[in-house]
């Protein structure tokens, strides 16, 4: 059995002269690692990983260009 855990990376963006965010892209992710697996979570065919914060599913927020 694989991981249950998924992921979903928000990327935003920087609203000049306001204090909002826009939210320019999503990128959904799931672990390919065995269930009970130690470490980050990773989504291998995407290239990316994260760290388990308790629940099944992961919102992550990423400014553009970092
Ligand atoms: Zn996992």
């Amino acid at each position: 059995m694989s991981c249950s855990h998924r992921a979903v990376i928000i990327i935003t963006r920087d609203v000049r002269g306001t204090s909002s965010n826009l939210a320019a892209s999503r990128t959904e992710l799931a672990c390919g690692k065995p269930d009970g697996h130690d470490g980050l979570h990773e989504d291998t065919a995407k290239g990316e990983s994260w760290k388990d914060r308790g629940d099944t599913m992961t919102h992550i927020l990423r400014q553009e260009g970092e």
